[in-house]
Formats: structure tokens, sequence, C-alpha cells
């Protein structure tokens, strides 16, 4: 079978701030896909404040793909598929850690399709150095003075220093 059109897969989250994870996720799927969008979702429904505004998170996401012509960062409001529709974007790349992960990823697989039927979701395994790493725990651990330089690029290790002062972050 031949393809005529490049294929280009959108990898949606909140990348607060982008992890090792992430970048380990995005990179895997240029092994098959043509071009990755990684898109920064402005989750209108989020309940907390981001650690990092939209504006950080979109730089340290250039910053960090910033050698990769094929990868492109952006961010979006409102559905994803929207947004996917509207950029004819058919392939959505979702990354699973442990079975945690499972449950809810199934579940966003399925409103995604029922919503936009073209739609495809594509589920990678990440390294399993970065299987049990979240965002989230990377913030906890910075927060209370951790050192989380073996999780992220150090693009976003220096954003951290600049957010909490230079002491215990690296
Ligand atoms: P997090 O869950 O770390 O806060 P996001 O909400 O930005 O990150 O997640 C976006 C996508 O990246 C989700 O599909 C999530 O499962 C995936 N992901 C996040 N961290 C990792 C990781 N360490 N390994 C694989 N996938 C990951």
């Amino acid at each position: 079978m031949t393809r005529s059109n490049p294929l280009v897969a959108i990898y949606p989250g909140s990348f607060d701030p982008v992890t090792l994870g992430h970048e380990d996720i995005a990179r895997r799927a240029l092994r098959f896909a043509d071009r990755v969008v990684v898109a920064v979702a402005r989750a209108a429904t989020q309940a907390k404040r981001p650690f990092f505004s939209l504006s950080e998170r979109l730089e340290m996401l250039e910053e960090v793909f910033g050698d990769e012509d094929r990868i492109e960062c952006d961010s979006f409001e409102g559905l994803l598929v929207d947004y996917a529709r509207a950029r004819d974007i058919r392939f959505v790349i979702r990354g699973l850690r442990a079975v945690s992960d499972f449950e809810y990823e199934f579940q966003m697989a399925q409103m995604n399709r029922e919503l936009y039927s073209d739609f495809e979701t594509i589920f990678l395994v990440p390294n399993v150095d970065y299987s049990f790493l979240s965002a989230s725990l990377v913030r906890e651990v910075a927060v209370l003075g951790g050192d989380v330089s073996p999780f992220i690029s150090p693009s976003v290790l220096r954003r951290f220093e600049e957010k909490l002062g230079a002491e215990g972050v690296g």
C-alpha cells in the first residue's frame, strides 16, 4: 500500500511542564508519522491553575523540540477533535504508562471517536525509565526542593530555577 498524503499526528497534553517522558513519546511517534504536532491544551475545564503559563509551556516545548523540524508546537482551546478536524489531522498520539492511565485513556479514545469518526488514537509506551514519570510528580518534587534534573531537559530545569529560586531543583 502506498500513501500519498503525509501522515500527521497530534500529541496533545497539558505539558506542565514537558518531561523526558513526553519527549520520548513525541520522538517515537516520528518513527511512523511524517510530522507530529505537539499541542498544549488550554483546558477551560481545568479547575486548578497550571504551574507554568500557557506561553511558558509552549516556549519550553519549542526549546525542547527545536532540533526537530518534523515537530511543530502549538496550543488549542476547546475540543481536541475540533482543532484536529479543522487541520485535517486524523491521528492522535497518547502515551500509556502504568495500568492507571488505561481507563481514562480508553474512555477518551472512545469519546473522541464518537465526536470525530475518522480520528484514530495511537497509544505508545515510553522507555521503561519514564514509565512512572508524570509532570505532576516532577512539579511536586521540584517545589519541595528535590532534584528533578533526571526527568526534564536542561531548558525546563532552568525554568523551574527561575520560578522557584535557584536552590534545590538541580
Ligand atoms: P502528565 O500526565 O504527565 O501530567 P499530560 O497530561 O501533559 O502529562 O499528558 C499528555 C500525554 O502524555 C498523555 O497521553 C499521558 O499519558 C502522556 N504521558 C505523560 N507522561 C508520560 C510518560 N512519562 N510516559 C509516557 N506517556 C506519558
